[in-house]
């Protein structure tokens, strides 16, 4: 067979700080393997993200983490290009490098609509969405989306949108349980709830 013919067709690429990864990150993944019928999903954990005020935990926690989070969907790659970049690290580097590595793929961008609302504010965003079609999750968090995406595409590129209930949990409602000594379990998997604790992570908030 020809390397060609073993390159994967519909490539996901789903990118975040994942400080922790959690149900959401998951449940939109497996929504998106099954309804774009991905042929692999590459999970980015980010390295310094430009648009986080926060400071984030060190990447080979965050890495570790997403490797024990999403161990069980099947076809997805964890994917270290983002944190092994120095500086700041951006999606349409990304795209452009995974649209390199596998030729005449289509690729699909997946981002909770949070995300999807301010894309117009990441760097080039015009070439990232010529690069890869936008496929997004309706959000529903204590941040108080409201589960709703009100308008039906972004000025200036359509928007695909993955069927999935909301899943009203995000990484910032988890390390504030965790810094109130709450369980941060059913919303982290059993495996990550071990993890943050045995290297003590987000014992405050
Ligand atoms: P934080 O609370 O720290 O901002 P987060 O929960 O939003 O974190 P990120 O790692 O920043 O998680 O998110 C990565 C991507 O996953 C983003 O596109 C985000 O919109 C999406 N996402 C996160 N949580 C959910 C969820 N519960 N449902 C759908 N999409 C989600």
């Amino acid at each position: 067979m020809s390397s060609l013919a073993n390159q994967p067709r519909n490539i996901g690429v789903f990118g975040g700080s994942f400080d922790p990864p959690h149900r959401g990150h998951v449940a939109l993944a497996e929504a998106a393997i099954a309804q774009l019928q991905l042929d692999a999903l590459h999970i980015i954990p980010t390295g310094e993200a430009w648009h986080k005020a926060r400071t984030l935990t060190p990447a080979n926690h965050r890495l570790a983490m997403a490797q024990l989070a999403f161990a069980d969907v099947a076809r997805v790659v964890v994917d270290e290009r983002e944190i092994r970049r120095t500086g700041p690290s951006y999606t349409v580097d990304t795209l452009h490098e995974l649209q390199q590595e596998n030729p005449g793929a289509r690729l699909y961008l997946l981002i909770g609509e949070d995300q999807a609302r301010a894309l117009t504010t990441w760097m080039r965003w015009e070439e990232i969405v010529q690069l890869a079609i936008i496929c997004v999750a309706a959000r529903a968090d204590s941040a108080g989306s409201g589960g709703l995406f009100n308008a039906p595409s972004q000025p200036g590129f359509p928007v695909q949108r993955l069927d999935m209930p909301p899943v009203p949990v995000s990484a910032t409602d988890i390390r504030q349980r965790i810094a109130a000594h709450q369980s941060a379990t059913p919303l982290v998997f059993e495996s990550v709830a071990r993890y943050i604790d045995l290297h003590h992570l987000y014992q405050t908030a």
